[in-house]
């Protein structure tokens, strides 16, 4: 395949990572020439947008919205005019109730009522006297900082849903990733006074007309515009070494007729992989020593799965989302994707409506019929008030095997058993979401990518630090100021 004399950059995913390394290496170097392989029929890994009917919708709705200056560069760069400013609407549905969100105190108060305000205060007082010594889990965490009352509420069943373990399961730095230092003064405070200079409680925020997916299909098309190579249908199924240096991948193409797969072997010079990590150790070969395939192996990831529901008139509510905290359903949060775009639907007189749950590949729910799916979906809609199940009339089903990088006990271990080998090869990196086993938005993944691109060139970046040590750093480039915000601590992505 290396058919000029540019040097082969082999890249493993065509998510928001890999198109990012491609597209930056491209930006910065005619010397060098990227081959992306992504398993997928088309591009933009969890940031994709799927359709059906003439009907776009995403995997969970999108945002675009960083403190990284670069990142949101390349996305105007890229999609310029094709943005869009959404006004941002969002509520938690609560024991039959909706909560503004971000909160507002009195729409809050009378929704909770004066009896039970008073006992969250008194409990919050309660945990500010005598809180957990040492903060090991998520509960921990959060109780130090809200008191156990208004843990009960608003973060217990969510994070039980999202994440399906009991939160003492789930590691404090999670909460410390997403929540940051917020406490219940500030929330409050937030709430009374209005105050919004936070990157996550922003009134607005952007979106490419037809759904994130419309920025990797244009980063493709330059990528391809270049002399790159985006081979889709290509799953990297072998990641050949000799020593600490990769030398090839195999690949195994799916044919669009449903022929027989085929498999070839492509040198590369460098190799930037966004593939999950559990299974790119897996993918060596020769295989790395057995304490690092056991570290890979206690990898775990959380899956998700979205039934977008056609209805027969627009809007049954005006929210982008809403979040759903009542464990009496099992859906976690809605979309309406025509108050993300109106260009995501063919026909402005029907709704799209994505109901998310979150899952585990081969439990209940994930094995459930598409025709069960859909059945659940529309009866939870109407159970929530929000539409009649008869005015259903076409629904899409998309399952998302790892969505989300499970934080537990063991995890932090692993990871670091898995970063020292991987550091040692010295032409090899990994970057992304599942590719670093970090809870990024496309952000920090794209980052990471732009990081390892200009690591190939030369510079002398730490790609495992995005997220962790670099979003403090960041504050110099940050064009809003970055505060805490509550919009994690209620509701995950
Ligand atoms: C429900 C949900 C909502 C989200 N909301 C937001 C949001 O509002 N804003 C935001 O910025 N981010 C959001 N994110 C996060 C965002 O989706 C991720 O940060 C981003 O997609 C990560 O990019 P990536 O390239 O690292 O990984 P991925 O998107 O996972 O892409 C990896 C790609 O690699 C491919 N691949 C895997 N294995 C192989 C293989 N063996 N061979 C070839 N290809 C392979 C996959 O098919 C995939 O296309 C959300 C995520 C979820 C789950």
């Amino acid at each position: 395949m290396q058919q000029d004399n540019r040097s082969a950059v082999v890249v493993i995913g065509g998510g928001p990572a890999g198109l990012t390394a491609a597209y930056e290496l491209q930006k910065r170097s005619s010397r060098h020439r990227p081959l992306v392989f992504e398993a997928d029929k088309i591009v933009g890994g969890i940031a994709r947008t799927e359709s059906h009917n003439g009907y776009r919708f995403d995997i969970g709705g999108h945002r675009f919205f960083t403190k990284v200056s670069e990142v949101e560069d390349m996305w105007h760069e890229v999609l310029g005019g094709d943005f869009i400013t959404v006004p941002r609407l969002s509520r938690i549905y609560y024991r039959d109730k909706f909560y503004d969100y971000p909160l507002k105190l009195i729409n809050a108060l009378v929704n909770i009522g004066p009896y039970e305000s008073m006992r969250i205060l008194l409990s919050y007082f309660k945990w500010q006297v005598r809180p957990y010594r040492k903060e090991e889990n998520f509960e921990e965490w959060v109780i130090n900082r809200f008191g156990g009352r208004l843990y009960m509420h608003f973060f217990r069943s969510y994070t039980q849903k999202v994440w399906g373990i009991n939160p003492k399961e789930i590691r404090a730095d999670w909460a410390a990733q997403r929540i940051k230092n917020l406490s219940l003064f500030k929330a409050v405070w937030n709430a009374i006074s209005g105050a919004n200079d936070t990157a996550s409680l922003i009134e607005e925020f952007e979106y490419p007309r037809l759904g994130p997916g419309m920025m990797w299909e244009k980063v493709t098309e330059l990528v391809e515009e270049k002399g790159g190579e985006v081979n889709l249908r290509s799953e990297v199924v072998k990641v050949n070494r000799d020593g600490n240096h990769v030398t090839s991948i195999d690949v195994r193409q799916w044919h669009e007729d449903g022929s027989a797969p085929t498999e070839s072997r492509v040198e590369g010079d460098h190799f930037v992989n966004s593939m999950a990590l559990r299974e790119l150790i897996h993918a060596f070969d020769p295989p790395p020593p057995p304490e690092v395939i056991e570290a890979a192996d206690k990898l775990k990831y959380r899956d998700f799965l979205i039934v977008t529901l056609v209805l027969d008139h627009a809007d049954p509510f005006r929210d982008n989302w809403i979040y759903i905290h009542s464990p009496n359903v099992k859906v976690g949060r809605i979309q309406n994707f025509r108050a993300w775009s109106k260009e995501m639907l063919p026909d402005q007189n029907t709704a799209s409506i994505g109901m998310e749950y979150f899952c585990q590949k081969g439990d209940g729910l994930w094995n459930m019929s598409d025709e069960d799916l859909r059945a659940l979906a529309s009866q939870e809609l109407e159970t929530l008030g929000l539409a009649k199940k008869e005015h259903v009339i076409d629904a899409a089903i998309i399952r998302q095997p790892k969505a989300y990088p499970v934080y537990d006990g063991e995890y932090r271990e692993a990871l670091d058993v898995l970063e020292e080998w991987i550091l040692s090869l010295d032409n090899f990196q990994t970057v992304g979401r599942n590719g670093l086993h970090r809870y990024n938005n496309q952000d920090h993944s794209m980052l990471s990518a732009m990081l390892a691109a200009r690591n190939i060139l030369g510079e002398n970046h730490d790609v495992w630090t995005v997220n962790v040590e670099r979003s403090y750093h960041e504050e110099f480039e940050v064009k809003k100021p970055a505060k805490p915000s509550m919009k994690t601590a209620l509701a995950a992505e």
